[in-house]
Formats: C-alpha cells, sequence, structure tokens
C-alpha cells in the first residue's frame, strides 16, 4: 500500500489536520478506486461522461445542472467565466482577457479570501462591497441591501459569496437581493460538507451556482470538484472547459447545451486549461453518491470513537473533544509551535490542525487518518506534547 511512495523516496505521512491539498487531500475508498480503474480502460465521449455525472449532481444537489471539474476553485474560474461569457463563442474565445465586456462581480469584504484568485483568473475584476465591522470588532453592521445597489453597474454581472456556518444565515436574503437586481450568485461551499444537507441547501437557498470540492469531505479524486447550478450556466461552464477541437458539421454538442443558442462550437475555452479525467469524473461520482446516502451522525460517531481512544492514551485533562460535523480532538500541548515542529521531524511525519497553535492547542482530525494507523498517531503525539 506505501509501495509506490517507498519507491519514489516519498515519505508517506499521517495527515491529522483535515483533507488540506498540500497534504494530498481526502484518502479514497476501494469503491472510488475501483470504478476509476474500470474507467481508465475504456474510451468515452467526454461530452456524454459530463452529461452522466450532471444527472449525478442533479440528484445530489437538486440543482438543474452540474459537471465535474478540477476542483473547487476550477470550479469558481468556470463560474466567473460562464457569468461573463454566458453562450457568446467570441467572449468565450478571448477570456481572459475581458476588456469591454461586462466583467465585475460584487464580494462582500468580509468574504475574501486566496479562493478569490480563481474568479479574477477568467477575467473577473472583484469589487468590494460592505464594511468588514464584525470582523474588526468596529460595529456589529453586516452587508446592507443598498450596498449591493450603490456598487451595480452595466459591468456587473455577479455576487461571489464565501459559505461558512457564520455567512449562512444570511444567503436567502442576499439571494433575493441579487435576485431582483439580476444578478448571478455565485456560492463558494467547497468546505461545507458534511453535513450532506448541504449539497442541496445552497440551492435551496437561491444560488444561481454553487462549488464544491471532490478532494475534501465527499472522498472523490483529490482534483475533482463540482459546480452545479442553473442549466444554461454549467451549459457555457462545461462548453469552456471540454476539447473543442471538432469539426463543427459533425459536433455531438453536450444534451444540456442548448444548441439553437450555441450554433457553432466554440474554441478551446479558459477551462481547457484544467481538463478533467475520465478517471476523476467516474470517481466523483461514485464518491458523492456514497457521501450522499452516507449517515452523517453514524460516520461522526465512528470518528468520535476513535478520537476518544487517542484521547485515552494521553495525559488526563489535556484533551477535550469539540465539533460536531466533524469531531476534533483538541489537545493541549504546552509549547504548541514545538510540538507541531517535533511531530512534523517525526517517523513518520505527522501534520496536525495549527489553527489554535499560538494558545498552544493542537487539533486533530481523522478524516484522512487510516485507522490503522491511529497508535502510531497517539504515540506520536504523547512524545510531542510537553
Ligand atoms: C478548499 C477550498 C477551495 C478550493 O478547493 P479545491 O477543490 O482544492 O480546488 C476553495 N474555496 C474554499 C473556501 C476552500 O476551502
Amino acid at each position: 500500500m506505501t509501495g509506490i511512495y517507498a519507491r519514489l523516496g516519498v515519505k508517506r505521512r499521517i495527515n491529522a489536520a483535515g483533507t488540506l491539498t498540500r497534504l494530498g487531500g481526502s484518502l479514497m475508498s476501494d469503491a472510488v478506486l475501483d470504478a476509476m480503474r474500470d474507467a481508465a480502460q475504456g474510451s468515452v465521449d467526454i461530452g456524454e461522461l459530463q452529461s452522466a455525472a450532471g444527472r449525478a449532481i442533479t440528484r445530489a444537489t437538486g440543482a438543474e445542472a452540474g459537471l465535474v471539474t478540477s476542483g473547487a476553485a476550477a470550479a469558481l474560474t468556470l463560474a466567473a467565466a460562464s457569468c461573463i461569457a454566458g453562450f457568446d463563442v467570441a467572449k468565450m474565445a478571448r477570456l481572459p482577457d475581458t476588456r469591454g465586456m461586462p466583467n465585475e462581480i460584487l464580494i462582500p469584504r468580509t468574504h475574501r479570501n486566496a479562493y478569490d484568485h480563481a474568479l479574477r483568473a477568467a477575467g473577473a475584476v472583484l469589487v468590494d462591497i460592505g464594511h468588514n465591522d464584525r470582523g474588526t470588532g468596529a460595529g456589529i453592521r453586516g452587508l446592507e441591501a443598498w450596498e449591493i445597489d450603490a456598487a451595480i453597474t452595466p459591468a456587473t454581472v455577479a455576487f461571489a459569496f464565501t459559505a461558512n456556518p457564520e455567512t449562512i444565515p444570511a444567503l436567502p436574503g442576499i439571494a433575493d437581493a441579487c435576485r431582483r437586481r439580476g444578478l448571478k450568485l455565485i456560492v463558494d461551499a467547497a468546505a461545507q460538507l458534511p453535513p450532506a444537507s448541504n449539497l442541496r441547501a445552497f440551492i435551496a437557498a437561491g444560488a444561481d451556482l454553487v462549488v464544491f470540492s471532490g478532494g475534501k469531505a465527499i472522498g472523490g479524486p483529490q482534483a475533482s470538484g463540482i459546480l452545479a447550478g442553473k442549466r444554461d450556466l454549467i451549459a457555457s461552464a462545461l462548453l469552456q472547459q471540454l476539447d473543442m477541437d471538432v469539426d463543427p458539421a459533425r459536433w455531438a454538442a453536450p444534451e444540456i447545451v442548448d444548441r439553437a443558442r450555441v450554433p457553432v462550437p466554440p474554441h478551446h475555452g479558459i477551462g481547457r486549461a484544467f481538463k478533467v479525467g475520465k478517471e476523476e469524473i467516474v470517481g466523483l461520482i461514485v464518491a458523492l453518491e456514497n457521501f450522499a446516502a452516507r449517515d452523517d451522525a453514524a460516520h461522526a460517531a465512528g470518528l468520535r470513537a476513535r478520537l476518544e481512544a487517542i484521547a485515552a492514551s494521553l495525559p488526563k485533562g489535556r484533551t477535550r473533544i469539540t465539533g460536531s460535523r466533524i469531531p476534533l480532538l483538541e489537545i493541549d500541548a504546552g509549547d504548541g509551535p514545538a510540538a507541531a515542529a517535533k511531530l512534523q521531524a517525526g517517523d513518520p511525519p505527522v501534520h496536525i490542525g495549527e489553527r489554535d497553535l499560538a494558545k498552544g492547542v493542537l487539533l486533530v482530525d481523522l478524516q484522512t487518518v487510516r485507522a490503522a494507523d491511529d497508535a502510531k498517531l497517539a504515540a506520536a503525539l504523547a512524545r510531542a506534547i510537553t
């Protein structure tokens, strides 16, 4: 199981930090791997396969349509490209050069994060709105509807919303404001799973497009993601992702593309640079179906029981289990940064969540730890704390 990494001289690490991309993201189940292996040995029309993925995404999310991307970040770029270009093949051909075309996306200041780059990669210009009074402690007011109105210009195409448990309550109101003003609402829900019910929550709350990571809790391929939403927006995104070196006379467009509105095939679009393989598409479909059918409470209880066993091997009074959707073990380590450094320098190297490290707290997340490694992890933690 560790064979390929050993042969390549790459250390296999215990990742108790969560589904982080830089540590390889989720671990895949045999069911997902079997499907990918099957897919790898047969040829298909990728547009037809994406249509099947779309049907699976529709069933899981309640959205009109969906496609598999090479990650949630890629889905954000495609979302922006779709809102900017629509079915205009000349615009598709020009992206990310958006000079002279509507290209502005409104974003609350409090929702800015490092994945904004993915929206800008399509040529979108982000327009900050609202204050960050709660973030700075300067006051209590959040984004208000008039601030959306004041920011809208003829160049505005969309509104970008970053979902997390704190921002989600504001979503229905913002969706309503966007609908009344003709703005497309893009929701970044990359890491808002579990609960599995969130697969449907953002579409139900009025999002036009929502993105999820395939390589986080869903347990799909690390380089996979989901873009789900309105049929025409998804069709535009798909056209800008697919390989389009086709003869216009014999072009078999994917089923969600309205040929009356796209009479000629576009050229390779901006998403051609982050294409998705048949293996990732199939792996994502199977992982999504399994994730949607999973019992969140039973899954969390399983993780909690493993955390309790690890905590039992650590000094009394230094640990507590928090988090309900994804249970976490918090460990008072004394010198947090020193403990984290010691864990990373160990054999095997161990990575823990570092959010509260400055307070001396190590966070242990078992989503990406194989149960067979729990004893090794517990021993490393016991050695690292002071
Ligand atoms: C992880 C994450 C992404 C990127 O997801 P990938 O699937 O790795 O591309 C985007 N936005 C947020 C908020 C995330 O947490």
